[in-house]
């Protein structure tokens, strides 16, 4: 990628706290007609316009504007990085860093497990504009805002707004929707829900929402991941010990119990998702999306209070279980593997309903 020295580029305006930096260029490139002249790393040849649901070059823009913080403060403070990077392997989270500081890395929604999600909305809380605007005098886009399947705002606990359908529909080839405001750029019709939904949807979406902010800065227990999750919801659902799908099956219906099975839907958790979340090969290995994770999370638990309480319990009966499994497996006479398994020590960790088998 070319690197420029000298001059460097000074934006209009600093980058503020939680300010997504994908949409601050975007709006900059626009606003300034940079697209033309400046050589936006990530943009797309045909519009010369950065990309903004997973922003690329930040190498490029911390070493050539001005003022801007360094590559990894931009990606933990701007990007949904830290949000993605809590569900993702080692291997993972090195191709996203990679994506984010240089060049786009084809397929990155697949990597990031968004393939079942809702898309990224340009989305935005209009109490958040108003108070920006009192603030500041202007309203920025949030990062938490941004990340696909959100439609509530934590702070608010209002729904999240987008532009009204033939805005949204169009709003690629426009040049004044990066600007925000809390009426629709068309200036005729109001802007829409991201999502409307019930008082469950609604309770559903506040708690994501504070989950994700959370994550997002990073107040959440280090041990926090789609392993530990797993290893917590096999203890809460059982474990799978035959063929059939009970586990997975249970959790599947405590999500719909909890969340409702339109949300559970709405989210694109189907059966194959929550085999994946209690831990069966189905040759995608752990779920990456961070809001099926976060929601999982929540039929077990409210918020994430208590998470490493629930996590030892899990990892303490996971021990007990494997070492019972090994005692097992060298008895070799049947009779009394049967008075065994049919004895008081049977591990509880098999869930109250599930059969031995
Ligand atoms: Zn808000
Ligand atoms: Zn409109």
């Amino acid at each position: 990628m070319e690197q420029i020295n000298s001059p460097s580029f000074l934006l209009q305006r600093a980058l503020l706290p939680s300010e997504d930096f994908g949409l601050y260029v975007a709006s900059h490139a626009l606003d300034l007609s940079l697209g033309r002249t400046l050589p936006v790393p990530n943009a797309k040849s045909h519009s010369a316009r950065p990309g903004f649901a997973h922003v690329s070059g930040l190498q490029w823009y911390s070493q050539n504007i001005r003022d801007l913080p360094n590559v990894d403060e931009l990606m933990l403070g701007h990007t949904r990085y830290p949000l993605f990077a809590q569900f993702l392997s080692e291997f993972e989270k090195d191709t996203l860093r990679s994506h984010h500081s240089s060049c786009p890395v084809p397929g990155i929604t697949g990597i990031l497990g968004l393939a079942n999600s809702p898309r990224t909305r340009m989305s935005t809380c209009h109490a958040c504009i108003r108070s920006d605007i009192k603030a500041q005098g202007y309203a920025i886009w949030r990062r938490e805002h941004l990340v696909p399947a959100a439609y509530v705002c934590a702070t608010h606990q209002e729904p999240l707004m987008t532009f009204c359908d033939l805005c949204e529909a169009g709003h690629r080839r426009m040049r004044s929707n990066w600007r925000l405001s809390t009426k629709c750029i068309c200036g005729v019709h109001s802007m829409k829900p991201i999502l409307k939904t019930d008082s469950i949807g609604m309770e559903l979406g506040i708690r994501l929402a504070t989950m994700v902010e959370k994550v997002l800065i990073q107040e959440v227990p280090p041990s926090l991941s789609s392993d530990s999750i797993t290893k917590i919801l096999v203890h809460t659902f059982g474990v799978q010990r035959s063929r059939s799908n009970t586990s997975a099956q249970r959790l599947l219906e405590a999500l719909r119990d909890k969340c409702g099975r339109d949300m559970t839907d709405y989210l694109g958790i189907k059966k194959e998702t929550a085999l994946r979340l209690v831990g069966l090969p189905t040759g995608h290995g752990a779920v990456r999306n961070p809001m099926h994770n976060l929601a999982a999370l929540y039929v077990v638990s409210d918020a994430m209070e208590g998470f490493e309480e629930k996590l030892a319990l899990a990892t303490e009966s996971e021990a007990y279980r494997f070492m019972s499994e090994n005692e097992q497996s060298v008895i070799a006479n049947p009779r009394k593997r049967k008075k065994r398994l049919s004895g008081d020590d049977r591990p509880e960790t098999t869930g109250p309903d599930l059969k031995l088998v």
